[in-house]
């Protein structure tokens, strides 16, 4: 009772405005409808690794890549393609407030994976961040979204549990294969999460080669099951 006063006061002290249009919100989201439907949503993918797939492939099938080798992670969801606003959202180039746009992806893709009847995790993990990358940036954005994540759906989040130990250089440009090399060994798990059902939280998948050797190393590390949740997944 007391939590949905306070809720409700916050709402009223601060009520949900648009991040990108400043337009009042929707309630316990920074974002108007008008801009959230300008968002390109990600239905139309692989049923396995959420690659964006053209509107004439059926729904629920798994890509061509999946067929022929699946990847180890048990389902992937990504909410949007990496494609109009999503890069500037993103990387939040053309606005100041990074931290919030990353807060309002992390709830669209909470909403999504409540939409899509997701199964939920006993624990979320977000993707590490090599810890020169960290200075750099002052932020891991999986962390940022993971948060976010964990708040809205009630489910614990462990950052603590691995580590990047490779600063492995950046993956774009890149040929699937020289990816996978890239990124091997890049992980190290500091001490087995205490969760058979994990998901491993990113910003962005790409080609899916880093969230693929995350699962390898937890997997290997005791966990059975692995989920990837990403806010967008590059077509
Ligand atoms: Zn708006
Ligand atoms: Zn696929």
């Amino acid at each position: 009772m007391i939590p949905d006063l306070l809720e409700r006061t916050l709402e009223q002290l601060y009520p949900p405005t648009c991040v990108l249009c400043g337009a009042p919100g929707r309630a316990g989201l920074d974002l108007c409808e008008g801009c959230r439907a300008d968002l390109p949503e990600n239905r139309q993918c692989c049923s396995h690794c959420s690659l964006p797939l053209p509107a004439e492939r059926p729904a629920g099938t798994p890509c061509g890549a999946c067929q022929r080798n699946p990847p180890p992670f048990f389902v992937c969801h990504a909410a949007f393609r990496y494609e109009d606003t999503l890069p500037a959202l993103v990387g939040g180039a053309k606005f100041r407030a990074r931290l919030n746009l990353l807060r309002v992806l992390a709830q669209c893709l909470a909403i999504s994976l409540r939409e899509r009847n997701a199964e939920m995790p006993e624990l979320i993990i977000p993707v590490p961040l090599h810890v020169k990358r960290l200075r750099e940036r002052g932020y891991n954005q999986a962390l940022e979204i993971a948060r976010t994540l964990g708040r809205e759906l009630s489910i614990p989040v462990e950052s603590g549990s691995c580590t990047r130990v490779l600063a492995t250089t950046p993956q774009t440009g890149l040929q699937q294969n020289e990816r996978r090399r890239n990124i091997r060994g890049a992980f190290r798990v500091l001490h087995t999460p205490k969760a058979a059902y994990v998901a491993i939280v990113d910003d962005v998948v790409t080609t899916g080669s880093t969230v693929s050797e995350l699962t390898r190393v937890l997997m290997k590390a005791g966990v059975k099951r692995v989920d990837v949740w990403a806010a967008a997944r590059t077509p």
